[in-house]
């Protein structure tokens, strides 16, 4: 028989195979030789208790019966390369890679347009982006195969359950080359270093399967004709046409967002959050949640999430890296913008994590009423007559870029970033000297309240101090704050019906992914990315 069972174990006891089968054994009151072997479903830390961290396990015994390995369930795709119906994806990050291999699952052949480079080609551009603080607009952190998933952290949690199947996502995940830890880890994650086979296996799937992908196709124009969307037109001069347009560019296609405007598509502005990367010490972090002075090997480093209200303002910790680097993720020059990312072992020695506030229109306008000469270096009149900029869909947009314009000016150019010491942040006053920082392209001291918007920079003082009180040893002069987060998602939303999942405007154009306003992250813009192409299967019915 086949028996689920709960275990609470120390963690060098889950480690251990023939513990956990001794455990399993206790637990089903037989003998250990009956046994025949487990599979994880599910693993968890509780590190609540000051005295002992514990690992749950949730393990499905074979119990006098032979053991079957685990068997993925292998999602078969057809060959589409004759299929009728084509579908182009703009955009090869998860979102459009997810919707790929969905419509191919199907018999819909997918014509995937990606400006960026293919995965290896990418890593060249980030390398010099990291050395010579030189960006390529087009192959970056964001852009590129895999979209700004590739080279991250590869976090795959998702509080948007409710939104699509991610057992399914992982499982794809799983078949595409995941160590088999995400089928059953309350947290998995991946790390930069494994993300860009697995998106090549995916590219190979896709492209063996009869779909088209296509590197350095950058769509710039819109083929549009009353109610539908013929097509788009591409950087090299090319058009092309499909029956459905799927739209998957991501949070950081200002250029996109720009020619929706442009052409009368409806778009509306979102708000998003902005703030800093701050970084500790990973030992610091692992002696907090963990409760001791080094981190027992059997554990892996620690990570936290921290959130706090603020003068009525949500402050709170983002896209956490333990054993991380922080990196340069802008995607134009003279922005700058930082992320993080970590291997899959999570071995760098330090922890960091975007620290961030939420920012509405109405901040925006509040900005730029000060700011008179940021007002005219983002040409807010050309989006309208007099008070009419107050309602751009694109003001937040601008905002974002100009505070990105300021972080680099104050980094002093060259991608390096301006930072200050936290304790020194708190209270306003410059580092005469920073700690060692993992950002590679380098770090300034610099007064990060002449970067930041006036109420970010109180909120996030504020946030500060009270995480220090929720994690003791967390508000540390020793940690250092890095400016500037600001695409933890996207300015702009574009609107889809809610049923159909298509445009208003246009009944074959599917807004898709974080860029559109429904994902925050690599499963929910993959679950997007199903989800988008599932109603397009289903219209043809
Ligand atoms: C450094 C970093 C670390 C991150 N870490 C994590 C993490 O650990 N876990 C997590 O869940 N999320 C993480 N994220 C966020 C996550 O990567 C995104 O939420 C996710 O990738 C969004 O997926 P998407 O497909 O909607 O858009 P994107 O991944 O942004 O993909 C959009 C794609 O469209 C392409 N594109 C844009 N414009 C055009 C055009 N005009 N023509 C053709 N192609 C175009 C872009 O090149 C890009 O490849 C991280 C992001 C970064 C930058």
């Amino acid at each position: 028989m086949q028996e689920q069972l709960s275990l609470r174990l120390k963690p060098a006891e889950a480690n251990d195979e023939s513990i956990v089968r001794a455990y399993i054994s206790s637990a089903a009151g037989t003998d250990l030789k009956n046994i025949s072997g487990f599979h994880l479903i599910k693993r968890s830390i509780d590190a609540r208790s000051r005295q002992q961290v514990w690992i749950n396990l949730t393990v499905r015994a074979f119990i006098g019966e032979p053991f079957i390995q685990r068997k993925a369930n292998t999602i078969q795709f057809q060959d589409v390369s004759k299929a009728t119906h084509k579908v182009i994806i703009v955009g090869a990050g998860p979102a459009g890679l997810f919707a790929a291999l969905k419509l191919i699952e199907k018999g819909v052949q997918p014509i995937l347009l990606e400006r960026g480079k293919d995965v290896r080609a990418r890593r060249r551009d980030l390398a010099q982006l990291n050395k010579e603080g030189i960006v390529n607009p087009e192959s970056n952190y964001c852009f590129g195969e895999g979209g700004a998933g590739t080279y991250s952290d590869g976090k795959l949690y998702t509080r948007s359950t409710k939104r699509g199947d991610i057992n399914r996502i992982l499982q794809l995940l799983y078949q595409f080359g995941a160590e088999e830890s995400v089928l059953y880890d309350a947290h998995p994650h991946i790390g930069t270093n494994k993300l860009p086979q697995i998106i090549t296996a995916m590219r190979e799937q896709i492209r063996n399967s009869g779909g088209i992908f296509l590197f350095e196709k950058k769509v710039t124009d819109l083929i549009l004709s009353g109610d539908i969307i013929k097509g788009v037109k591409t950087a090299d001069g090319d058009e092309m046409v499909a029956d459905d347009i799927i739209l998957a560019t991501g949070h950081s296609a200002r250029d996109i967002f720009q020619l929706l405007y442009d052409k009368q598509v409806q778009i509306d502005a979102k708000s998003f959050a902005l703030g800093v990367r701050i970084e500790h010490h990973q030992q610091l972090i692992d002696s907090i949640q963990y409760h001791c002075v080094l981190r027992d090997d059997a554990l892996p480093p620690a990570s936290y999430g921290l959130v706090e209200q603020v003068n009525n303002r949500g402050v709170f910790s983002f896209c956490m890296c333990p054993g991380g680097i922080i990196a340069p993720a802008a995607t134009n020059p003279e922005e700058l913008v930082v992320n993080g990312w970590s291997p899959s072992k999570r071995n760098n020695p330090y922890a960091n994590s975007g620290m961030v506030v939420q920012v509405e229109q109405a901040d925006a306008i509040r900005f730029f009423e000060k700011r008179k000469d940021l007002h005219e270096q983002a040409k807010l009149f050309s989006l309208g007559n007099k008070d009419q900029w107050k309602d751009s869909p694109l003001l937040l947009m601008q905002f974002q870029s100009a505070i990105e314009k300021i972080a680099f000016a104050a980094g002093g150019g060259s991608f390096v970033a301006p930072a200050q010491r936290m304790a020194d942040f708190c209270s306003d006053k410059h580092s005469s000297g920073l700690p060692e920082c993992s950002y590679l392209p380098g770090v300034n001291s610099a007064s990060l309240s002449a970067v930041l918007p006036d109420f970010v920079y109180k909120s996030l003082q504020g946030g500060f101090t009270a995480f220090g009180k929720k994690m003791r040893g967390y508000y540390t002069n020793e940690a250092i704050v890095v400016a500037t987060e600001s695409r933890t998602s996207s300015p702009v939303r574009i609107p889809r019906d809610a049923i159909s999942l298509a445009h208003p405007q246009f009944h074959n154009l599917y807004p898709c992914g974080e860029g559109a306003g429904y994902a925050g992250g690599i499963v929910s813009a993959a679950m997007d990315g199903e989800r988008v192409a599932s109603r397009i299967i289903e219209k043809e019915k």
